[in-house]
């Protein structure tokens, strides 16, 4: 897990965007079954038009046409661990069955299973 909060933490870097905008004070990285480590950048705007850091870094997964996430992690720009919020925890369990067992880094010395964050699915009858 230390690895990929160092790589985390090297992926933010904030910048002011138009009016209140600003952008990459959350960086998130993860890291594939396959041993690939993907980051991304949060986008935070007006009128909820962001994004989250961990969606940017699952789109990237995405574009390299990987889908299992064995562990993710995302950091603040004071270097404080982000738990996913319910969307990306959601996104996460969408991409792939396999998800369910995500380690999710919650803390320092807490990261749990993707499932444990969302024990009851609404979606197991189309598995
Ligand atoms: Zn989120």
């Amino acid at each position: 897990m230390k690895n990929l909060y160092q790589i985390a933490l090297q992926t933010v870097s904030p910048i002011k965007l138009k009016k209140n905008g600003e952008a990459g004070h959350v960086g998130c990285a993860l890291e594939t079954v396959g041993g690939v480590v993907f980051t991304g950048i949060c986008i935070d705007v007006p009128c909820s038009i962001g994004i989250c850091a961990e969606q940017a870094a699952i789109a990237e997964m995405l574009k390299n046409r990987e889908t299992k996430i064995k562990r993710i992690v995302a950091v603040y720009e004071d270097g404080s661990i982000l738990p996913p919020c319910g969307r990306c925890r959601e996104l996460m369990s969408q991409l792939d069955l396999y998800n369910e067992n995500t380690m999710v880094v919650v803390d320092f010395e807490k990261e749990v299973r993707l499932k444990e964050l969302l024990p009851e699915r609404w979606d197991k009858k189309w598995d």
